[in-house]
């Protein structure tokens, strides 16, 4: 269990005030509301430990935790939050491509997706920019505890057939917080990023 007993260690607004890397990181990235602070909160198997918001938009940092392993947790800024202004939203935007396309240590994303509205445009521009990068890319349908069991299975398809023209290094699968259903298949594929 790779999340159990992350501990917080800092949180960044700036990308010229990341710390210096002490090994892999794991960068988790959604829209806002997307469920991606429950997601961190039931992997690490800690309540509070990302701070589950009420107003979407609210995390402008980037948060970091240190797992047993050595590696981190990389908590990125929600995006797509309609009521931030322009020239934030355009800052932030610049501080997800810079940390996505030129930390060294990142060594894969994972992309949370409410799984009723999953691969938005910005969703997109997320992939875009980091499949590039050549380093893999873990997405999760979350909230699958509000779909039936048959439209979680056709969603999870439907996205794996679009993503799978970005190749091999593309995974996809369904996640709950709510059910705490998932956690195995995402800590089985990050194991192997940090070849744990
Ligand atoms: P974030 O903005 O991406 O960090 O999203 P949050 O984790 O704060 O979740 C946004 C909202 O969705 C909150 O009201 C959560 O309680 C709810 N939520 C998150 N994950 C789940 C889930 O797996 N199932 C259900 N039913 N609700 C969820």
């Amino acid at each position: 269990p790779i999340f159990r007993n992350a501990q917080f260690e800092i949180s960044v607004a700036q990308a010229a005030a990341l710390p210096p890397a002490q090994g892999a990181e794991v960068a988790f990235a959604g829209r806002s509301n997307a469920g991606k602070s429950s997601a961190i909160n039931t992997l690490a198997g800690h309540v509070r430990l990302a701070y589950v918001s009420k107003t979407p938009g609210r995390t402008q940092l980037i948060n970091f935790f240190r797992l047993n392993c050595g590696a981190a947790l990389v908590d990125l800024p929600g995006y797509g939050y309609a009521k931030v202004p322009e020239n934030v939203r355009r800052q932030w935007a610049g501080l997800l491509e810079r940390y996505l396309r030129e930390r060294d240590s990142l060594v894969g994303l994972v992309l949370i997706m409410d799984s009723r509205h999953p691969l938005t445009e910005l969703d997109r521009n997320m992939l875009a920019w980091f499949v590039p990068t050549g380093k893999p890319i873990h997405v999760m349908l979350t909230k699958s505890d509000k779909l039936s069991r048959n439209e979680a299975n056709k969603t999870l398809f439907a996205v794996r057939r679009e993503l799978a023209e970005l190749g091999e290094r593309v995974t996809v699968q369904l996640f709950s917080s709510l059910k705490k259903s998932g956690v195995e298949e995402c800590e089985a594929v990050v194991a192997g990023w940090l070849g744990l």
